[in-house]
């Protein structure tokens, strides 16, 4: 199976922006109407394969999308990459490094149907687990 992502040049109808290192184009399928993706033109699948300049202008480029989705599609906003290796490519899992802009509103369609089930996941942390982890994470 191709890269969607890397063969997206040929689709014209879906970009919005057409950057150095960067291009934005609409999530297809989408979550919601206005759902974007800002992808590298680049094939990597971590942000820290990406070169600096590379980063720049993909934060830059998620900032301005960002910024146009709350002038004009929807009050919120979510930014959101993905990086699970463990699961297998299809129509809408690509491993090709990408960034979601999704434009949310108060008890939309992916809170209704998806998100309000987080609440029953958040749990206060216990102390045991605060330590170890933080011990893993501090660790050379
Ligand atoms: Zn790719």
């Amino acid at each position: 199976m191709g890269c969607p992502f890397c063969d997206l040049n040929l689709e014209i109808t879906r970009t919005l922006k057409e950057g150095e290192t960067v291009r934005v184009i609409f999530s297809n399928p989408r979550l919601m109407p206005g759902h974007l993706l800002v992808v590298p033109k680049r094939h990597v699948e971590r942000l820290k394969e990406l070169t600096s300049i590379e980063q720049q202008e993909l934060f830059d480029t998620v900032i301005e999308f960002q910024q146009q989705i709350l002038d004009k599609i929807a009050s919120g906003c979510d930014v959101r990459i993905n990086y699970r290796p463990f699961q297998k490519e299809d129509k809408l899992k690509v491993h090709h490094l990408h960034v979601h802009l999704q434009p949310r509103a108060l008890f939309d369609e992916l809170y209704e149907k998806s998100q309000i089930f987080e609440k029953d996941v958040f749990k206060e942390i216990p102390k045991v687990e605060l330590d170890v982890l933080k011990k893993r994470f501090l660790e050379k």
